[in-house]
């Protein structure tokens, strides 16, 4: 499905938005655990159930990889509460909550996770809206055009943002920093290879 015309742009307006309201700088690294606590969203990682729901824990925990539980967010009236798959690498976890914060922002209408078949419920329109911009918070074209021209490897911008290799490829490819960056390019393992992000799925 096609984000809808302008939404691109409107996710870099976010991006820097949260990044004024925190006091970071418009190329400064994003910690999503401070905007979650920004925007009143609760974190709790899916560890601290496992003594109560061990199996539930388990179930979710059964799949790893891109399919893996990532993350869900709770709505209780105006309360956010944000369960973390805490199994995960950070740099997975930053961009799984990035992800659920994004939905936040947005202002997108929760659905119940499961229809009364047992499907899992999803808008699709809505995923990607939070696909695209949850990357874009951590990774914003700023920040991607910075990188570009101190012509940081993909490993050092990634560890230096907190984000997965994977992650910061993928928006120095979409921000165009890899063109702009020619005719010096960046760093040996920076080569612009087209790809997508990393699918966040909610289910194994
Ligand atoms: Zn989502």
């Amino acid at each position: 499905m096609a984000l809808r015309r302008g939404f691109k742009t409107d996710a870099e307006w976010y991006a820097q938005d949260v990044r004024r309201e925190l006091g970071i700088p418009e190329t400064g690294k994003l910690c999503p655990w401070s905007l979650a606590k920004h925007l009143e969203h609760i974190v709790v990682d899916l560890s601290s159930f496992q003594k109560e729901h061990p199996l539930d824990v388990a179930r979710l925990r059964q799949c790893t990889g891109a399919k893996g539980f990532s993350a869900v967010t709770i709505h209780k009236g105006t309360a956010r509460l944000v369960i973390l798959n805490d199994g995960h690498e950070k740099p997975r976890q930053t961009a799984d909550l990035a992800h659920e914060l994004a939905h936040g922002l947005l202002h997108h209408v929760p659905l119940p996770l499961s229809d009364e078949t047992g499907v899992r419920m999803f808008n699709a329109r809505d995923e990607e809206e939070a696909h695209w911009l949850g990357p874009t918070l951590l990774v914003p074209g700023p920040s991607a055009h910075a990188i570009a021209r101190q012509r940081l490897s993909i490993e050092m911008a990634a560890a230096q943002y907190g984000v997965s290799k994977e992650l910061m490829r993928m928006r120095l490819n979409i921000s165009g920093a890899f063109k702009r960056a020619k005719p010096h390019g960046l760093a040996p393992e920076g080569q612009q290879i087209a790809i997508r992000a990393p699918r966040l799925a909610w289910r194994c």
